[in-house]
């Protein structure tokens, strides 16, 4: 065993040989546009050498509260820029073979354009509900919506379930048409598009092992905690977790979950779940190892990056 310092936290983690069958996954989420989270990610995945790194959403910045000119624009310009710049780093220095990437709900429609550019390089793979992505042997599909939140930018909130009631308050969605964002009320912007429970019922659901990377944590779970001890997370999302039971489920949105309910992952069904959670002073990950050959998680680890 090759134990790891990183940041302020120890990883007992195994030294992966060269004829291994395990994939070692990183994953985390919600970097918010931190240029320092960024830096702080290479340097763990340099030391962990992972063969996939899972980035689940919200991880531009928040640009409609720093320069209203740029608003909606700060983020394809940061995906353009600095995280581009950051994947290809993390790929060179990490030994990584895949980035996936899915959206969240701080996440503007302008960033889905621009990080498409960079999937068209290869240097990220955007991950869908309908269609798996497959690495050895090992499915991904990944979903970006949440339900509604209270913030301003709605390009990846969605209704959790049909007769769900729209918030009182609305927000913007990303014209393509205008190139900007677009104000609504609730009812325009949730009527006419699925809800969450529709879109998981159209999931693809892939051969097993695969792994399910969704923005929202399942809710009245350990993962969906906020500091008030409310669940936040899908009630379709959990849904889909007990009805198709993938081998893991990564998740993010509610950065304080771990800190609250003290602990980072739990089971449902046979379906490990997880949620790293996020601070502003040190990146937080998990990674966990799978055997290829088995079908197992065989390590999971939590690790900070200061
Ligand atoms: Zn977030």
């Amino acid at each position: 065993m090759l134990l790891l310092r990183i940041g302020w936290l120890d990883l007992a983690i195994g030294v992966r040989e060269a004829n291994a069958i395990q994939m070692r996954l990183l994953h985390t989420s919600d970097l918010h546009g931190n240029v320092s989270h960024y830096a702080r990610l290479v340097a763990a995945a340099e030391q962990l050498r992972p063969n996939v790194v899972v980035l689940g959403g919200d991880l531009l910045p928040d640009d409609s509260a720093t320069d209203p000119q740029s608003f909606g624009h700060g983020q394809a310009a940061f995906v353009r820029a600095p995280f581009r710049k950051f994947v290809t780093d993390l790929k060179q220095r990490s030994g990584a073979a895949e980035v996936f990437v899915i959206f969240g709900n701080h996440d503007w429609g302008s960033s889905t354009i621009a990080m498409g550019e960079l999937a068209d390089e290869g240097l990220v793979r955007i991950l869908t509900h309908t269609d798996a992505a497959n690495i050895d042997g090992i499915n991904f599909i990944g979903y970006s919506f949440t339900p509604p939140t209270p913030w301003y930018v709605k390009d990846y909130e969605r209704l959790d379930r049909p007769g769900d009631v729209p918030p009182f308050i609305g927000g913007a969605r990303w014209s393509h048409q205008f190139s900007r964002p677009v104000q609504h009320g609730a009812k325009m912007i949730f009527d006419g598009h699925p809800t969450i429970k529709e879109d998981m019922a159209a999931l693809k659901v892939p051969a097993q092992p695969w792994v399910f990377v969704a923005h929202a944590p399942p809710f009245s779970s350990k993962l969906d905690q906020s500091f008030s001890h409310q669940s936040y997370g899908s009630r379709s999302i959990r849904e889909a977790i007990e009805t198709y039971q993938p081998l893991l489920s990564l998740h993010g949105n509610i950065h304080e979950s771990p800190r609250v309910s003290g602990e980072w992952c739990e089971n449902i069904g046979t379906t490990l779940c997880v949620n790293a959670g996020q601070t502003t002073k040190a990146v937080s990950f998990a990674v966990i190892e799978i055997d290829e050959a088995t079908r197992r998680i065989t390590q999971r680890e939590h690790g900070q990056q200061a």
